[in-house]
């Protein structure tokens, strides 16, 4: 019998358990310790623009606290992608704020400038200008900042980026989370690289920093007894997990050499057939980490649809998934403002993610090529 064949597992480097170890030996069994501060440090090479690093329990958590130090209050309303995960958008509403959700671009599934000007404007007519513009990665795919920051500047609102699926990408030769005010990774089980479940904030000052590690360990300030002026979060990460992260980092260059060598296959396994086009970087200015490949099927050309795909992918035990639903189309936000055309919803109808992970073997890309071969009768 076949073994299941997963979109995208976790992939462990070896020196994971060291690091662990480590803390074991040293009693570091607690929210604070030598992974902490060497997971962050490590993090910080790699992003280099002066990133300071908080790692902390989720990437949600990132998202709720850069919200909080945006200033975004009940009441208040910020910007998100609406073709994304739902947890980009479930922190605006633990803030007590509303999403204003904005449409995609064809090019790199991520927020249209266009849209996004449009939104700002009519929200700023409606009385209210937004707090936050939350700007999303999608899959790796670096969006096009270069468009998305002079409008943010021009009307002076703070960008957070969801980098969660895109360490490792680049704009221009700049990493992704490195653009905004803030930036949020996630090193959940299916990412790029994992600690089992945590996150980090990217910050650019001292100042920010510091903010976020007081706010996500209690905001306690100093003085000898338990003393609060302001509310806290227990969000920072264990150092427990950190050591998973310090072994991660050890191999993510490869993993991300891995993910793009998967795009690669499946860019060569589509290329003969019609109707079908996998997600591709728009120009050279574009550096995907290529999380997961996705690639579109046009109906009206295969005769063919994604699910159908899917199903077929299912009955081999091959795990594939539709694109992210659209937060503006979520029943749970189904009142919140949205800007922009049908682009997000066409791609919701059409796409699919493929298995991406990095520890896929040679035998598994035939049994995936197999399926598609009989699927599409090529
Ligand atoms: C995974 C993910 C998150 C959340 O990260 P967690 O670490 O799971 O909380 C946020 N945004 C996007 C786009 C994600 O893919």
């Amino acid at each position: 019998m076949n073994s299941k064949i997963w979109l995208s597992s976790p992939h462990m480097g070896g020196n994971e358990l060291k690091y662990i170890n480590e803390a074991f030996a040293e009693n570091w069994v607690a929210p604070l310790g030598p992974n902490v501060n060497g997971f962050e440090e490590d993090l910080e090479k790699f992003l280099g623009e002066d990133a300071k690093v908080a790692v902390l329990s989720a990437g949600t958590a990132a998202l709720h606290l850069a919200l909080i130090e945006c200033g975004v209050e009940h009441g208040d309303e910020v910007i998100c992608q609406s073709m994304t995960f739902s947890a980009s958008a479930n922190p605006i509403a633990y803030c007590g704020a509303t999403p204003v959700f904005v449409d995609s671009e064809t090019e790199t599934w991520n927020m249209c400038p266009k849209a996004l000007r449009q939104a700002i404007e009519d929200r700023i007519k409606n009385g209210k200008k937004p707090k936050a513009i939350i700007v999303v990665h999608l899959y790796g795919m670096p969006a096009k900042m270069d468009d998305i920051i002079p409008i943010a500047k021009e009307f002076d609102i703070e960008i957070i980026e969801d980098a969660a699926e895109a360490l490792g990408s680049t704009y221009k030769g700049r990493p992704c989370g490195t653009f905004g005010r803030f930036g949020i990774l996630s090193f959940n089980g299916n990412k790029i690289i994992t600690t089992s479940g945590g996150g980090a904030l990217v910050c650019h000052t001292k100042e920010d920093k510091d903010k976020t590690v007081f706010l996500s360990t209690q905001a306690r300030d100093n003085a000898p007894h338990y003393q609060h002026s302001h509310i806290g979060f227990n969000y920072r990460m264990s150092n427990i997990v950190a050591g998973i992260g310090r072994g991660q980092m050890e191999v993510l260059k490869d993993r991300i050499e891995a993910r793009r060598s998967m795009h690669d296959f499946y860019t060569d396994l589509f290329k003969d057939i019609d109707g079908v086009t996998v997600f591709s970087e728009p120009t050279s200015d574009f550096y995907s980490n290529h999380w997961l490949s996705a690639i579109i099927v046009d109906p009206e050309i295969t005769g063919k649809t994604r699910e159908d795909l899917r199903m077929a992918f299912l009955e081999d035990d091959i795990e594939s998934r539709p694109l992210w639903k659209p937060m503006h189309l979520q029943p749970v936000f189904e009142n919140a403002p949205y800007y922009g055309g049908n682009v997000s919803e066409q791609l919701f109808n059409d796409g699919l993610c493929l298995p991406s992970g990095s520890n896929l073997t040679e035998e598994e890309r035939l049994r995936i090529a197999k399926v598609v071969s009989g699927f599409f009768g090529k």
